[in-house]
């Protein structure tokens, strides 16, 4: 089915072929035709599916056939890379319309987005924290508002933007199309649609939350001392050419960043503590080969929309399977494949067996050829896992007992959520910054 059937305006659909698609994917040939009937949607869709499409060529096809003053479409995201994002998608598909974007996010300065806003850009993409912020006193600026986007709703629960969603929606006028974005759809996400929709299509691609099919996985059953080391065996094939590794905790990030960089593999790094600006020139510098290796924490990952990515690799395991699968779903993306690799010491086993339960698939365990997986790991480290390694014969500790002690020492959360879920001045945290905001319109060149 070729794009031109899909009902969009002409100089969407040149954009399109300019960025070299040739077919819509699943979530666009279903998508597309319901958004354009103007009905509002909800979504179930991973990333890496092509859904960021499925709701900006349909919404820049209408705002285009019908030009108009102020605000018209407002898109929340939960967080400010998944923001940038969604930005780069809208300029690439509307490069040939007179249209304007501003982006809202915490982390820099107030300013140019206030003025975005008062200028009332067509399209808004905003974190909700943000938004929220510098939208009162200003809400006339939402009063024409015709299209409103929740992407990564599911996310956006769990990071406890609702509350501020629900402020947010208030300001914005009744009579409008609302589309819904989730990667799940639980029963809590259920009852969001039916607080922010007005009856809604529902589209599904693929099982609920299962992982990409085009991603090869396996585990490697490993103590956490020999992480590094294994980290460093695996980088040595040239296939891995070009590979994100998640880490649980921002030190953990720093600190495998260190171990490449002593080895001679150029890396960087994103995670809350690195500002706005280091955190683009990383991903930056990823997209475009001058690094081989980025090391990023969950949050900070949120919405990473590079192209080619060989290998995912979970160096900590993550205690939550939403988190497995919006990680592993940065590889094999659209049509290509990919491979995620996961490092499972003793302490994560409850995790991936939680993982295989809920997928219902197990993950293969593997072993790297010429890898020795009981050798003496190197000088311990601050921070990392100081449980000794189970020698052969040696009895398990019964299970149950040991686990959320030692969680709590290892520095995450009780409820075994990372710590470092907070970025970007959101929420409950300051909005003063640095950096610099956008409001600028397309056409222009990069
Ligand atoms: P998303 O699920 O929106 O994060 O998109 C995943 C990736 O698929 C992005 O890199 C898009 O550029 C790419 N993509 C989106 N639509 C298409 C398409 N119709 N054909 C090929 N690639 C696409």
């Amino acid at each position: 089915m070729p794009f031109r059937s899909l009902g969009l305006h002409e100089a969407i659909l040149q954009a399109v072929r300019e960025t070299g698609y040739t077919e819509p994917t699943p979530i666009q040939k279903e998508a597309i035709p319901v958004v354009l009937r103007r009905k509002d949607l909800i979504g179930i869709a991973q990333t890496g599916t092509g859904k960021t499409a499925a709701f900006t060529l349909p919404i820049l096809s209408m705002l285009a056939t019908a030009p108009a003053n102020g605000i018209r479409a407002l898109v929340v995201a939960p967080t400010r890379e998944l923001v940038v994002q969604i930005e780069e998608n809208v300029r690439a598909y509307a490069r040939h319309l007179p249209l304007t974007v501003a982006t809202i996010f915490g982390g820099v300065s107030e300013k140019p987005q206030i003025k975005a806003l008062e200028h009332g850009a067509d399209l808004v993409i905003a974190t909700p924290g943000r938004l929220l912020d510098i939208i009162r006193g200003r809400e006339k600026a939402f009063a024409h508002i015709e299209f409103l986007v929740l992407d990564e709703a599911d996310r956006m629960l769990d990071m406890g933007f609702v509350p501020a969603i629900r402020q947010i929606v208030k300001l914005l006028p009744r009579k409008r199309q609302t589309l819904f974005f989730s990667a799940t759809l639980s029963r809590e996400i259920e009852k969001l649609t039916g607080e922010f929709l007005t009856e809604p299509e529902t589209v599904e691609i693929g099982r609920r939350s299962n992982p990409a099919d085009t991603v090869t996985q396996s585990v490697h059953e490993i103590s956490q001392h020999l992480k590094p080391t294994l980290l460093l065996h695996l980088l040595q094939d040239p296939r891995m050419a070009m590979v994100l590794v998640f880490t649980r905790t921002k030190h953990g990030a720093d600190r495998i960043a260190r171990k490449l960089d002593q080895a001679g593999i150029s890396s960087g790094t994103i995670h809350s503590n690195r500002s706005q600006n280091q955190r683009l020139r990383a991903l930056n510098e990823f997209r475009e080969g001058k690094t081989r290796v980025l090391v990023a924490t969950d949050i900070a990952a949120r919405g990473i929309d590079v192209d080619g990515i060989t290998h995912v690799v979970n160096y900590d395991f993550p205690p939550h399977h939403e988190d497995y699968v919006h990680r592993i779903g940065r590889t094999g993306r659209a049509k290509a494949v990919g491979e995620a690799i996961s490092f499972v010491s003793r302490e994560e086993e409850d995790s991936l067996r939680g993982l295989e339960r809920f997928t219902r698939r197990g993950v293969p365990r593997v072993k790297a050829d010429g890898f020795d997986y009981n050798q003496p790991g190197p000088a311990r480290e601050s921070g990392g896992n100081r449980r000794p390694v189970r020698k052969p014969g040696e009895v398990r500790v019964p299970k149950g007992e040991p686990n959320h002690g030692q969680r709590r020492r290892r520095g995450g959360r009780p409820d075994g959520k990372p710590r470092d879920v907070s970025m970007s001045g959101e929420p409950g945290k300051g909005s003063a910054g640095k950096g610099i905001g956008r409001f600028s319109g397309f056409g222009r060149k990069k």
